[in-house]
């Protein structure tokens, strides 16, 4: 844990006892803050009072008693409106903040020096931080994990100058976290996401942009229009204000680069300013990092090894930590192998927009589809039914699918996913292709039949785990 000491003697209001909420009240205890605790739901109230975290209904408090107001990135700072705390607080002048502010202020009190990777985006960022961690990591560094991923950022060991955090934030973070001032910034790419939550495209834009506007050096992707404009709009900065030490590197996951880091035909190279195309450096190759197959973890590949080669690693050590890296659950996850067959999760494609990067990852695809459908459906994968042999439809959303389906691409209704594993890994075994794919890519939220998509992907996991004695009982015999 990392004790928040800057708060000391301090009284301290926090709305919001989910898991972050009560690692920073915990947090700010240890530092010696008077905190004054709420939530509107009974379960974390009585989860605080069981951490000794003492409560105060803020609806009935005087907010002008606050030294500052901690709120929960889960709870609305600003759309669709303020979440009435919000307004109390502006109200009675008492700055908002989060866990990650907390973090900072207490790096900068106690070593101001010491490593921060911060990492957002719109998408790949559990991915590309967990990447980072690890590559760092294999190479013998002592890291920190956590922030949006894992584990809260004050439930972390206390930043030191031997030590490199490693933090994943949302926007919800940032929008909390003024004084956000990584070592090394990462903004990998940015769609229109979340907007109920952050209004227009250009607000979210901003916010984001926050993150590494305060970096040191600044990793800024250039293959989407709003990130592309960050990143000049940052080179435009530093050349009006030259005596500030930072710098900004591109990255592009598609293209080489005149300067900066970019992902081109299997491997990841940096390129200096002024210097001949022919002069790039290979960092390292994708070929062999199995857990980043498709174009997106080119992406996310490109950013790590840009992240790992500003904390001074050698190439060999990136490379050895591409190929090394597990992956993370849920996420194009090999759970297993029969005969020719591969069996894939990708449990965390609650869309099309992230099934369709599993799609164009494989070929003779054998798809698990379905759950609680998403606006627009399966429509954008049309472009895909081409490499898949064969649907198995499941959960509420068969009737809509079968509808985009019908003619196109053969498909059997299978309504849960035992059926569908077992229906799937038979054809995929009976049928011609050289390394059938068994792909769990819903395309759809989990709800319908499952708690949340990690459990949906937990239960596929074990039913491959147990399909050869399902088989071998159906008389394939297969082990
Ligand atoms: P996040 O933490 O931003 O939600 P993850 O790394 O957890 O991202 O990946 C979630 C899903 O988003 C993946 O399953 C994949 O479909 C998609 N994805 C991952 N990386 C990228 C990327 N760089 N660009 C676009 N989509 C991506």
């Amino acid at each position: 844990m990392i004790p928040v000491t800057t708060f000391s003697g301090k009284t301290v209001a926090l709305f919001g006892l989910g898991g972050s909420g009560l690692s920073t009240a915990r947090a700010l205890i240890a530092g010696g803050a008077h905190v004054r605790a709420w939530d509107d739901g009974e379960a974390g109230r009585l989860k605080a009072v069981a951490q000794g975290v003492p409560l105060e209904d803020l609806a009935r408090s005087d907010w002008s008693q606050f030294d500052a107001f901690i709120l929960s990135p889960g709870v609305p700072l600003t759309h669709p409106e303020p979440h009435w705390t919000a307004q109390r607080a502006r109200a009675a002048g008492v700055e908002i903040i989060g866990d990650i502010e907390l973090f900072c202020r207490e790096r900068a009190a106690l070593a101001p020096g010491a490593p921060l990777v911060a990492i957002t985006g719109t998408n790949g960022k559990s991915t590309t931080t967990a990447l980072i961690a690890h590559i760092l990591r294999e190479a013998g560094r002592d890291v920190q994990l956590g922030g949006n991923i894992g584990v809260p950022i004050l439930d972390l060991e206390p930043p030191s100058d031997a030590r490199i955090h490693v933090i994943e934030c949302s926007s919800f973070q940032i929008d909390l976290a003024p004084s956000l001032n990584p070592t090394i910034g990462v903004l990998i790419n940015l769609t229109p996401d979340h907007l109920d939550r952050h209004g227009e495209m250009a607000n979210y834009a901003a916010i984001k942009e926050r993150l590494v506007a305060g970096a040191e050096v600044a990793l800024v992707g250039v293959d989407d229009s709003f990130t592309h404009a960050i990143g000049a709009r940052l080179v435009e900065r530093l050349a009006a204000n030259p005596a500030e030490d930072r710098r900004v590197m591109p990255v592009s996951a598609n293209r080489s680069l005149d300067w900066g880091f970019y992902a081109e035909r299997g491997a990841i190279y940096f390129r200096e300013e002024g210097h001949a195309p022919e002069q790039a450096e290979l960092i390292a190759r994708l070929e062999g990092a199995r857990a980043l197959r498709g174009a997106h973890n080119a992406q996310n590949a490109a950013f790590a090894c840009a992240a790992a080669w500003e904390c001074g690693l050698e190439d060999e050590e990136i490379a050895r930590g591409l190929i090394s890296f597990p992956g993370l659950p849920h996420r194009m996850e090999e759970v297993g192998r029969i005969d020719r067959a591969l069996f894939v999760n990708d449990s965390k494609a609650t869309n099309a927009d992230a099934a369709e990067k599993a799609l164009a990852s494989f070929a003779d695809i054998y798809w698990i589809v379905g759950g609680k459908a998403k606006e627009g459906g399966i429509e954008p994968l049309r472009g895909y039914f081409p490499r898949i042999r064969k649907a198995y439809l499941i959960g509420a959303a068969s009737d809509e699918f079968a509808g985009a389906l019908d003619g196109d691409l053969p498909y059997e209704r299978c309504e849960t996913l035992d059926v569908a594993t077992t229906r799937a890994a038979c054809d995929a075994l009976e049928g011609d292709a050289a390394t059938p794919v068994v792909l769990l890519s819903p395309a759809c939220a989990s709800y319908d039949q499952f708690a949340n998509f990690e459990a949906r992907g937990d239960a596929f996991r074990s039913l491959v785990q147990g399909l050869p004695a399902v088989l071998a009982a159906r008389g394939g015999g297969r082990s």
